[in-house]
């Protein structure tokens, strides 16, 4: 820091903003006060490009829409006190709902208590959290690698394959078109959207894609692989594509692609950072499809929507390669107490709640309720598809999705879709919604609909 540095001046502006937090509501004034620091702040210091995209702000961010609170499970109420229904989820984060009191609660209680650990005893909320996952996961997985995020879960999917099959002589990663698995360096291997990538090569070597959902293309990458001597090491798809537009992969597809890793003797990381909790209609997707596999990455509603959590699961036989050296792989801050706090609470109020049922029964009627809205604009979307609350509409181009998506945001219902990236938005509100809400979001969809000029 310069020795001009006035620290004067910034502890008095964060006592100003402490004392904002510290506020249960916040008057006209102060609100916007909040709204000038944050355009002001996302332009000089975060990235003025947000400003660009965001449907959130008018151009020129003259107005901006600023969160502030949750407002009931499935809504939230942004700084000038205007409300929302949730329909993004925050990509699939509150599974459980917004600010659930029983989460709350665990977390609240764990960080009065000790918020951190020490790093040296043993923190007894990771253990409890890894024998709850190895009996609510199918299958024999059974040993937990806790993380703060799903693109950590998927570094530590692969970190955990290499170990393993490095031995074995098997180094190949084949993961598949449109996925999307984070943007750190080695999930962004993975990941398989040019856009995100072009910029950052090179990767991971040995990592190649396949088209998703072709099991015959998979099939013969393999046989060719084993061929030339590339053998695969591990095999990295998400069930039900999220990112890249709600893509569903023929039924069959996850049994055969077990099948063909089983012959080829290559591992299955299933990342289910946004299909696990409940979303999709059973507690993982995988379940759908009676298949389980040899390493589980989740993040995203792990937490409960109140902590940053995420969990890599696999099988004795699999993790059994960092027995000899536990610090083969770590982090400090991965399955802190307060996310195994949050994380045990959430697995509690899913199964309670039964919210993966809930997930599957209100999924089919929204969805049923959507594909009866768009009917009537087959020259604007193209299709409407999901599983459970996992549901994309896909537009005949990014604008129509864009104008669709800003519409519906005027109206109070969010939904995914930024200026540069609409074909296909998502909607993935929390498990909790209710029918009433589902009438209302597909009442708003078609009264946008009806206004929109192709
Ligand atoms: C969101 C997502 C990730 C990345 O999670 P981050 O917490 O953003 O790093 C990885 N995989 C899938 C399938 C996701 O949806």
């Amino acid at each position: 820091m310069s020795s001009s540095t006035d620290y004067r001046e910034i502890q008095e502006y964060t006592a100003k903003v402490l004392e904002i937090i510290e506020r249960k509501e916040v008057t006209p004034e102060i609100g916007a006060w909040i709204t000038r620091q944050t355009v002001d702040g996302f332009r000089e210091h975060v990235n003025p490009g947000f400003l660009e995209y965001r449907k959130s702000v008018t151009k020129g961010g003259q107005y901006a829409a600023v969160e502030w609170k949750d407002s009931g499970p499935s809504c939230f109420t942004d700084i000038g006190g205007k409300e929302y229904i949730d329909c993004l989820g925050g990509f699939g984060i509150y599974n459980v709902g917004h600010s659930h009191p029983k989460v709350l609660r665990a977390v609240k209680a764990q960080m009065e208590r000790q918020p951190l650990h020490s790093q040296d005893l043993l923190d007894p909320l990771r253990a409890i959290l890894a024998k709850i996952l190895a009996d609510l996961t199918p299958g024999d997985l059974k040993y937990s690698f806790f993380t703060n995020s799903g693109t950590e879960s998927v570094e530590a999917g692969l970190k955990l394959a290499k170990a393993y099959q490095n031995r074995r002589g098997k180094q190949t990663f084949i993961a598949a078109t449109r996925a999307f698995h984070g943007k750190s360096l080695g999930s962004l291997s993975g990941t398989a959207k040019g856009a995100f990538r072009k910029p950052f090569m090179p990767f991971i070597p040995n990592f190649r894609h396949v088209m998703f959902g072709d099991i015959d293309m998979m099939y013969k990458t393999m046989q060719a692989c084993a061929m030339t001597g590339d053998d695969v090491a591990a095999v990295l798809v998400e069930p039900i594509q999220g990112e890249g537009g709600v893509i569903l992969p023929p039924d069959n597809y996850l049994a055969e692609l077990r099948d063909l890793c089983n012959r080829f003797g290559a591992l299955l990381i299933l990342d289910e950072v946004q299909t696990g909790m409940g979303r999709t209609g059973k507690m993982f997707c995988c379940e759908h499809y009676g298949v389980v596999p040899d390493i589980l990455c989740l993040a995203k509603a792990f937490g409960g929507g109140v902590m940053p959590a995420g969990a890599t699961i696999a099988t004795e036989e699999v993790f059994s390669c960092l027995f000899e050296n536990p610090f083969l792989h770590t982090t400090t801050f991965g399955g802190n107490p307060l996310a195994c706090a949050a994380a045990i609470a959430t697995i509690n109020v899913l199964i309670e709640e039964k919210l993966p049922e809930r997930a599957l029964e209100t999924g089919a009627y929204l969805l049923a309720n959507l594909k009866e809205v768009v009917k009537p604009y087959p020259d604007k979307v193209l299709e409407v598809r999901g599983k459970g609350l996992l549901i994309g509409v896909e537009f005949v181009d990014d604008q129509i999705g864009y104008d669709a998506s800003k519409g519906l945001f005027d109206n109070g219902v969010l939904v995914a879709g930024t200026l540069i990236n609409a074909k296909t938005i998502r909607i993935e509100p929390p498990l909790t919604i209710t029918r009433e809400q589902c009438d209302r979001v597909c009442e708003t969809l078609a009264k946008v609909l009806a206004n929109l000029t192709v």
